[in-house]
């Protein structure tokens, strides 16, 4: 019994993993990660780029965001 701490990742967009990778339709080539996350198991191949933004954002979430403000207070209108 190995669990390996290397799990293989799945594309979010598409479902292909390290082992079954997709094939571009123009080129033939098999694709490749554009993000990947080994620890949770996930990824962006190359066939699904408009899955970045949107992996792009979870991560940004994850990290803790920098740069942007972490508590805006809306201006109160006094009666
Ligand atoms: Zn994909
Ligand atoms: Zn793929």
């Amino acid at each position: 019994m190995i669990s390996s701490l290397f799990a293989t990742a799945t594309c979010i967009g598409c479902g292909c993993t390290d082992h079954r990778a997709c094939l571009n339709p123009h080129s033939g080539e098999p694709c490749s990660w554009l993000r990947v996350d080994r620890a949770k198991g996930t990824g962006v191949c190359s066939e699904c780029q408009a899955f970045t933004s949107r992996w792009d954002e979870e991560a940004r979430a994850a990290a803790g965001v920098a740069g942007t403000p972490a508590n805006p207070t809306p201006a109160t209108p006094n009666p």
